[in-house]
């Protein structure tokens, strides 16, 4: 059996990743989401164990210091971080992972796995990007400000990735992720 591709598409808060990733697996079978775990409050309408693992600070912190996680970001008071078990078993049986993550933790992926894809997703515009950040209106404004600027430094390490992919239209946007990954994985495109 053929191992399975790694995929991590990064890219600011606010630009549409994980809608993005969303129609990426509802089109393919194959492609295994791993939940990350996170010590930040649950915003409404997420599941746990579906939008992340939501754990104490201290979980998180043990779980670090076991090697069980394949990588992590402390962001905006919070930590982040990929459960490993999962994404090596996945990729084991053949099936393609895909990591939605920072680019802190992009970089540390592909220190582990030199194979790994990293896609890059780009708003069409600053301005933009910053509208939409503030549209989500379930936060403060300092928390607004954080992740603003948080998006400015993200916007910076785009070119440090495999691809970038502009999100300008939706379907574009998967269609064009969908395409990496054929190539990525040898298929014809
Ligand atoms: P949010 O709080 O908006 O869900 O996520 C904040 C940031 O954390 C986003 O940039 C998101 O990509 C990143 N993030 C989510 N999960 C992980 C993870 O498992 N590892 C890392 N390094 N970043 C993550």
């Amino acid at each position: 059996m053929t191992r399975g591709k790694l995929f991590v598409i990064s890219g600011p808060s606010g630009v549409g990743k994980g809608t993005i990733c969303k129609k990426l697996f509802e089109a393919d079978d194959n492609l295994r989401f791993s939940v990350s775990m996170t010590t930040r409050a649950p915003r409404e309408g997420e599941v746990e164990g579906k939008d992340y693992f939501f754990v104490s600070k201290e979980r998180f912190e043990e779980l670090l210091q076991d090697g069980q996680l394949l990588e992590y970001n402390k962001f905006v008071d919070n930590y982040y971080g990929t459960p490993r078990g999962p994404v090596v078993e996945w990729m084991e049986q053949g099936y393609d992972v895909l990591l939605e993550i920072d680019y802190h933790g992009a970089f540390q992926v592909r220190e582990a796995y030199p194979e790994a894809v990293l896609v890059f997703i780009a708003p069409p515009s600053v301005e933009e990007l910053k509208a939409r950040i503030r549209g989500r209106g379930t936060e403060t404004e300092e928390q607004i400000e954080g992740r603003i600027a948080q998006a400015m430094d993200d916007m910076a390490q785009a070119d440090e990735f495999d691809y970038l992919v502009l999100n300008d239209d939706l379907n574009t946007a998967v269609w064009k992720v969908q395409q990496v990954m054929r190539i990525e994985k040898g298929k014809e495109v």
